[in-house]
């Protein structure tokens, strides 16, 4: 290792400002939204303004042999950014230019903008970026690109991954890279810039991407389903999700309801076991179909809308679930996705496992995909009520990847769930992703301890 000092030679090298080191600072970056994980101590932040600070970060870091954590808007739910001890913290909000390209339906985006910024830019040209995570209002572009973000309407429109032309990347040696471009259709080569997306850090910092944009979709029409059992909401899913492709299909389940009823009530009673919200940007007949499936998989009462507002305070209620739930104690929040008929099979085993392990979990979800968010509540103060839960955690894990399904379809791994990859992945893919994360980062700097 070189002599000397990492921060010095950052403070020496970056704009004045760039490098926070007074504790009180570097506190406001050492979380995410994963609450239950501890985090470590960073030795300083870096705010880059540019891809060239970002280059000088990372040709310093690996000088001298120092871990990076790349950190957007902290909003992850994995401990994906969340601090460990001695690492720059190596934050992108400060970079957040756009140019919109109607023309060519084009976005070129720095990281650090959140993705409701980058939907209302665009849409001054009529235009629409998709992906739309729950905490668009809260979450940058950068951190979507590098956890391959979903959300709600994904099960029509596709996930993060399937907007990105190009993108530009800080490799670990402190290289910018461009992977990509604006062109639609380029098979030139491995595709590389897939292989960063969704790559949570852990093999380069992304500077920049090209996104590729919609024509704003039509007004949407909803269906709101009520059941009394959340399994037969379930089997509604598998019906509808097999059939069509709605622009959303969103579930939650009577706990989850009573916790938004708290904060933002809806007139939904304690005797509803599920509520299933079904959205088209099509028209009146997709909306009928999913009330005409819901009834006949046991729906007590369904409600049609092609008002865009009476639908969003459904969705909006939907998308406040988390930080609902969030309000009534410790949750670990689960992000499992399962095939499209293994839907109720999972439902009914959240249920088991609840029951097993005395723990409420209110379950949410991205349903028209499969993915689903129990949330394991517990009392933290109670050391065998957070055993308890922690076990549940693991075991809604097995139920899932027993189902032919995944440990995350949308968070990312992160701390959360490295030590549970190796189980999805099987020795030879864990082997190849091991291959793959020495060759770009062979000083193992780049988010250490996470899932690679
Ligand atoms: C209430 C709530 C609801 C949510 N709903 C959804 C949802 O519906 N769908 C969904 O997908 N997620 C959801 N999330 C999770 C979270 O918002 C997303 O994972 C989001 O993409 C994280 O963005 P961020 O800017 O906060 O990233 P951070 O939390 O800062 O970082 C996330 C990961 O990306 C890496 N990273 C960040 N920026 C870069 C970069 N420029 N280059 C390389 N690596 C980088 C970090 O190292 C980390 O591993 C929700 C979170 C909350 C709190």
């Amino acid at each position: 290792m070189p002599q000397g000092d990492v921060v010095a030679s950052l403070e020496a090298e970056l704009p004045q400002g760039a490098v926070l080191t007074d504790p009180d600072l570097v506190e406001r970056y050492r979380h995410d939204r994963a609450l239950t994980i501890t985090p470590g101590q960073p030795r300083a932040v870096v705010r880059a303004t540019c891809t060239a600070d970002v280059q000088t970060t990372l040709r310093l870091a690996s000088r001298f042999g120092v871990p990076v954590v790349t950190r957007g808007a902290g909003t992850g739910l994995s401990g994906g950014s969340a601090a460990i001890d001695g690492c720059i913290t190596l934050s992108t909000e400060r970079m957040r230019s756009i140019t919109v390209d109607p023309a060519a339906m084009v976005a070129t985006v720095q990281p650090g903008l959140l993705n409701a910024e980058v939907k209302a830019a665009v849409a001054r040209y009529g235009l629409w970026y998709p992906p739309d995570p729950s905490s668009f209002e809260i979450c940058s572009i950068g951190g979507n690109l590098a956890t391959n973000a979903g959300g709600l309407c994904c099960v029509k429109y596709g996930v993060t991954t399937d907007y990105v032309l190009g993108l530009e990347v800080v490799l670990v040696d402190g290289r910018a890279v461009r992977l990509g471009g604006r062109t639609v259709k380029d098979v030139a080569g491995y595709d590389l810039k897939r292989l960063f997306v969704g790559s949570e850090g852990t093999l380069g910092v992304i500077t920049e991407a090209t996104l590729r944009l919609r024509p704003r979709p039509a007004a949407m029409c909803t269906m709101a389903a009520m059941f009394p059992d959340v399994v037969d909401a379930g089997r509604a899913v598998t019906k509808i999700a097999s059939s069509m492709r709605p622009a959303g299909l969103e579930m939650m389940d009577s706990a989850a309801i009573a916790a938004v009823e708290r904060v933002k009530p809806m007139g939904i009673g304690p005797d509803v076991g599920a509520l299933l919200i079904g959205q088209s940007d099509v028209g009146a007949d997709e909306v009928s179909f999913m009330a005409e499936a819901c009834e006949k998989a046991g729906a007590s009462e369904v409600h049609v809308t092609d008002d865009p507002d009476e639908g969003e305070l459904f969705m909006g209620a939907r998308r406040m679930a988390i930080p609902c739930v969030e309000r009534l104690g410790a949750v670990l929040i689960e992000d499992v996705g399962v095939p499209i008929p293994e839907i109720p099979a999972l439902i009914a085993e959240v249920g088991v496992v609840a029951q097993r392990r005395s723990t409420a979990i209110p379950v949410i979800g991205h349903a028209g995909d499969g993915n689903f968010h129990p949330l394991v509540t517990y009392d933290a103060g109670d050391p065998t009520a957070t055993e308890r839960a922690a076990i549940a955690f693991d075991e809604i894990i097995r139920a899932a990847l027993a189902l032919g399904g995944t440990i995350t379809g949308e968070h990312g791994v992160g701390m959360l769930k490295a030590s549970h990859l190796g189980a999805q992945l099987g020795p030879v893919a864990t082997e190849l992703t091991q291959a793959i994360k020495y060759a770009l980062d062979p000083q193992g700097i780049l988010n250490p301890g996470k899932w690679a």
